[in-house]
């Protein structure tokens, strides 16, 4: 019935989550809300280290991106299920930190990362830089250097794979603002570069290749073009490449007619091309690490609104206004992303109108969505906005000073705040 099935209806008649009744969580915690059902979080997790355990006949990692949903308690979920991180500023490296995250398992990433988070990632000892371009890859060595360090680093490459996805994150072509390009001398120049760095030790490659990617056959030419590059570098330099980075960007279905990307599938297919390449070059087969982030959280959120005015325009269109909008979630004015959403205390009712959702900022562009099937809404309902788990907290902002919401974590049937809601004065705290 719903696009994920850790949703239902109860004997009310209200829309639940992880068994979890939304209609009294919003009476609870007050809206807008964003509610996370870590049972699916976990579950999530399970599936994709399963997946590595059974078709890698090597080392494997599953980093989550932490940029698609970073508070200090997802850090504690994310550690008890033994994954790794990915980070990409300071700021979520202290996240992380202070959750107890170990840092041996933490990531760095970025196209510009500054000499403070350098730094940072050097004392604090973060197990893996991805370095992106020669001016860092200098910066970083002397900052070990300064520190008596040696860092683990990877190379940022952009394997020139088109995903076809979303223009503004597609990251694998040679166009992009990310990594090395293979298709110049740009990419081995820094791998000879790496090796002769004093304080850096190479100890891989990665890439990224975009975000909601449904098909498994650009993950498998990326991972053949690195593997091509691997190769060449052994050749030209003699230095063997042990750990592959394929980065995240796994498809999940917002809406019902989205299909699914098989992950298990996806994984083996990986494994054996990986596998299958790297006995054909003649080489040893490369750790395998991965980054899903969207996939781990994504289905696992919701958000929960109250609806306030209902306006009839002469042409037809109906407009349900939120009290939210584009500070909670920025996905739809970002990327016109599509979701699906349900009167929470009418979820058994049927879906009889086509609605726009406005939320409540000064732009005519704040919408949730526009012609999106809904029971009839009225004043005071709560409104559920469904598949928003990711990248929808993490891009949170202030406009028009509206207050950020709350986040509360359901798992085993229980509800907790992860994210207090902020507070009038919050938004104050900085102001002089
Ligand atoms: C954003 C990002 C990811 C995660 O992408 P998803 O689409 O959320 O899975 C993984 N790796 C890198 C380097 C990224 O920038």
């Amino acid at each position: 019935m719903f696009v994920s099935r850790n949703l239902g209806v109860n004997e009310k008649g209200n829309l639940t989550i992880g068994g979890v009744d939304t209609v009294e969580l919003a009476k609870k915690y007050g809206t807008p809300l964003y509610v996370m059902d870590i049972d699916l979080v976990r579950e999530n997790c399970r599936k994709y280290k399963e997946a590595l355990k059974k078709y890698c006949k090597t080392d494997f990692l599953v980093c989550f991106a932490s940029k698609s949903f970073c508070c200090k308690e997802i850090y504690k979920i994310i550690n008890e299920e033994g994954l790794g991180v990915d980070t990409v500023s300071i700021g979520e490296m202290y996240t992380a930190n202070k959750a107890g995250f170990p840092t041996e398992k933490m990531c760095l990433h970025g196209n510009n990362k500054t000499r403070e988070e350098l730094e940072y990632a050097v004392k604090n000892k973060i197990g893996r830089i991805v370095v992106d371009n020669l001016t860092e890859l200098k910066n970083l060595n002397n900052i070990a250097k300064e520190n008596n360090a040696k860092m683990d680093i990877l190379l940022r490459i952009k394997p020139g794979v088109d995903a076809h996805v979303h223009e503004y994150v597609t990251t694998g072509t040679i166009d992009s603002k990310f990594g090395f390009a293979l298709e110049t001398d740009e990419a081995i120049d820094a791998v000879k570069e790496a090796i002769s760095s004093s304080n850096l030790n190479l100890v891989g490659l990665h890439c990224h290749i975009g975000s909601q990617i449904f098909e498994i056959k650009p993950f498998l030419l990326a991972a053949e073009k690195m593997l091509n590059f691997i190769k060449n570098i052994k050749e030209t330099t003699n230095y063997e490449i042990l750990e592959l980075n394929l980065g995240g960007g796994f498809g999940i279905p917002y809406v019902k007619e989205d299909v699914a990307l098989n992950v298990e599938n996806c994984i083996k297919e990986i494994a054996s091309t990986i596998e299958e390449k790297s006995k054909k070059f003649g080489l040893k087969i490369p750790n395998l690490i991965i980054e899903p982030g969207r996939s781990i959280v994504a289905q696992a959120g919701i958000t929960l609104y109250t609806v306030g005015g209902r306006k009839e325009i002469s042409n037809g269109k109906i407009y349900i206004s939120v009290d939210g909008g584009m500070t909670d979630n920025p996905r739809y004015i970002l990327y016109k992303s599509v979701y699906d959403a349900v009167v929470a205390n009418k979820a058994s009712e049927k879906k009889e109108e086509k609605v726009s959702i406005a939320g409540k900022c000064c732009e005519s562009g704040d919408l949730i969505g526009e012609n999106v099937l809904l029971q009839r809404a009225k004043e005071g309902d709560v409104l559920a906005v469904l598949v928003t788990g990711a990248y929808n907290y993490s891009m949170l902002s202030n406009y028009n000073r509206n207050l950020n919401p709350a986040v509360v974590f359901v798992e085993n049937k229980e509800c907790k705040i992860a994210v207090k809601r902020q507070t009038l004065d919050d938004l104050l705290r900085n102001d002089i």
